[in-house]
């Protein structure tokens, strides 16, 4: 035994002095360009305002030194766009997109960049629907790319390193945004204008990026990716669901029009712990009984919403931990499988 050791370590040693070269291979990464203030140019390099999604994705990876040796990277230009002005269909194409790329071993990571406004929607509703376990990393930028001391070549750098990395594997979807990990479930854009814009309120980041690596504090609690039930497969459109806020003496009247005008289901951005005034619960009971299903969810950002309430209507589920747009978005998918009140609670409860 200890003779074939010595003859293995002397064959290695020759082919070290040989110059034989054990060239490591780099992970495939695609990066899924979709716009955003990280596409973005202003006129000035300190002006604040700027025009969004004007640059390439060829343009970005330029910007950002060393990213090559990270990874093979492509880069597939999706759509050119503010994510203000996102849409179902570019919801639909990702996740087509993403499936095909590591049902073919295309691609052992996705980035996705994005602007930052609807991000968490996004990754969320990859997270739900992409059933792989390869890492799904979105990333942005709060400056534009002529910006002095633009934030998105690092987030980029910092997003691919994370997509490469063989640690981030069955995590779910994740955003990088300023050095932390956060994940898909609980993350949400905080600061309109900051760089440090990301956060996730109840539960903390996922991690943190140093040096091209990541560092994990934890793990994401909730069903995703490849325990997730949600096969959107062969839809071409997802249940239309809408969010209504709550306020003081808050008006029906917006309620009842979505109500009445094909929606099939309802998040209330509630008031403290997902409360709704007379008028709303009213138009609930009347929303109800035509098919529409109600969510109580709340427009507060920390500790969610529980059964355990004041007065409201059993019958209406509760989105725990979710934000109202978080909600919004399993609701839509768990419409595609059944419109049961209990049912649709049991999502709630696993995702
Ligand atoms: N409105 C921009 C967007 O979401 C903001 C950004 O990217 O930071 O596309």
């Amino acid at each position: 035994m200890k003779k074939i050791i010595l003859i293995i370590a002397a064959s290695l040693t020759i082919m070290g002095a040989s110059n034989v070269s054990w060239a490591r291979v780099k992970p495939k990464i695609t990066i899924l360009a979709t716009g955003g203030t990280i596409a973005g140019r202003a006129e000035s390099a300190t002006q604040a305002a700027y025009i969004p999604g004007v640059i390439s994705i060829e343009e970005i990876i330029a910007t950002v030194p060393g990213i090559k040796n990270l990874a093979d990277l492509e880069g597939i230009q999706i759509c050119n766009i503010s994510s203000q002005n996102m849409t179902q269909s570019i919801w639909l194409k990702l996740c087509k997109t993403i499936d095909s790329l590591f049902t073919t071993d295309s691609a052992d990571g996705v980035v996705i960049t994005h602007g930052t406004d609807t991000m968490e929607e996004t990754a969320y509703f990859l997270s739900l629907t992409v059933r792989h376990d390869k890492p799904i990393v979105l990333t942005g930028s709060m400056r534009p790319s002529s910006s002095l001391s633009a934030d998105g070549p690092f987030n980029l750098f910092n997003a691919v390193a994370l997509a490469a990395s063989s640690d981030a594997k069955g995590r779910g979807a994740m955003i990088v945004m300023n050095d932390y990990i956060l994940s898909a479930d609980d993350v949400e854009k905080s600061h309109t204008i900051n760089t440090d814009a990301f956060s996730s309120p109840n539960l903390g980041p996922l991690g943190y990026m140093r040096d091209g690596l990541p560092h994990f504090f934890r793990v994401s609690g909730v069903r995703h990716t490849t325990k997730s039930e949600f096969d959107i497969g062969n839809l071409l459109t997802l249940p239309k669901v809408e969010i209504v806020y709550g306020y003081a003496f808050s008006d029906a009247t917006a309620m009842r029009a979505f109500a009445e005008n094909g929606t099939k289901g309802i998040v209330i951005a509630g008031v403290g712990h997902g409360n709704y005034n007379r008028e709303y619960a009213a138009e609930m009971e009347r929303g109800y009984k035509s098919g529409v299903r109600y969510v109580r969810s709340a427009r507060i950002h920390k500790g969610g919403v529980d059964s355990a309430a004041e007065e409201f209507d059993q019958r209406h589920p509760v989105s725990g931990l979710k934000s109202p747009q978080k909600a919004r978005i399993l609701l839509m998918l768990a419409l595609t499988k059944s419109n049961d009140s209990n049912e649709i609670q049991r999502i709630f409860n696993q995702y």
